[in-house]
């Protein structure tokens, strides 16, 4: 089975202090990992450097089996940010505008979108039900629809990696699960492999196959089913909740 991606014994430094130390894992293709943990834990920290966004001090990063150091496919990964930072969400532009900003990465300038650009905009509208947006400027829409514009910029260069960080925290109950259930079908149906940083971990138990849970360090990765393995499931994720709820009050 390929390797989408494999740290081994990454730490990363914001000046003097250590944000993550000595982590090590790898992530197959097909894999949903949930990657949960405490505020403050590294969990950002790590996927930025993963996306080559910030340097790594100590250890390496595996991209497609290929050394992040000469890496140079990022239009293979998508990758929704915590804050939409980069997208002001007043901006004047339409839904299908925004979408199609995620193929210009790929691209050499002069940065012209083709007749078959617009074919995947639009298949990637109607893949999330939200072709009748297409014509409507983002800021008139509700949270709930701006995320799912938003998986639609990710997703239509076909991306092997989604990773999202903590995409559902703005969401009310309801857009929250139809977000997820997206999620899941993108895994399943388009064989998207996905990490995901979510204080849900509800969710994470019910549909990832992998945990990652990191506190400045690697804590646990591997199957759910494992970590889970010695009390039964429920008052596992009560757990995890409880350790995560615990650091914020704190
Ligand atoms: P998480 O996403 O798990 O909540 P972060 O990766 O955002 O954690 O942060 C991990 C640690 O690194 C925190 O102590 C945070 O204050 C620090 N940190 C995050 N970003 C920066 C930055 N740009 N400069 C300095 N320190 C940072
Ligand atoms: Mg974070």
């Amino acid at each position: 089975m390929p390797h989408i991606l494999t740290t081994q014994n990454v730490s990363i430094h914001y000046g003097q202090n250590e944000a993550i130390r000595d982590v090590s894992f790898t992530i197959d293709e097909g894999d949903f990992v949930g990657l949960a943990g405490p505020n403050g834990a590294g969990k950002s920290t790590l996927i930025k450097a993963i996306l080559g966004l910030i340097p790594i001090s100590h250890g390496t990063i595996t991209l497609f089996d290929t050394p992040q150091k000469t890496f140079a496919d990022f239009g293979k990964i998508g990758y929704l940010p915590q804050k939409h930072t980069g997208i002001n969400m007043l901006f004047p532009a339409s839904v299908k505008e925004i979408v199609a900003l995620g193929l210009l990465s790929d691209k050499r300038p002069p940065r012209v979108l083709t007749r078959i650009d617009w074919q995947k905009v639009t298949a990637a509208l109607h893949d999330l039900d939200i072709t009748s947006l297409q014509d409507h400027m983002i800021s008139e829409l509700s949270g709930g629809q701006q995320q799912k514009v938003m998986l639609a910029r990710a997703i239509v260069a076909e991306p092997k990696l989604l990773i999202f960080d903590e995409p559902s925290t703005a969401l009310d109950p309801e857009s929250r699960n139809e977000f997820f259930t997206l999620v899941k079908k993108l895994n399943t149906e388009k064989k998207m492999t996905i990490i995901l940083i979510t204080h849900d971990t509800g969710y994470i138990g019910t549909h990832a196959n992998k945990l990652l849970y990191i506190d400045r360090t690697l804590v646990y990765f591997g199957p759910i089913t494992e970590f889970c393995a010695q009390e039964d499931a429920s008052t596992c994720f009560e757990k995890i909740g409880q350790h995560i709820i615990w650091h914020q009050h704190n």
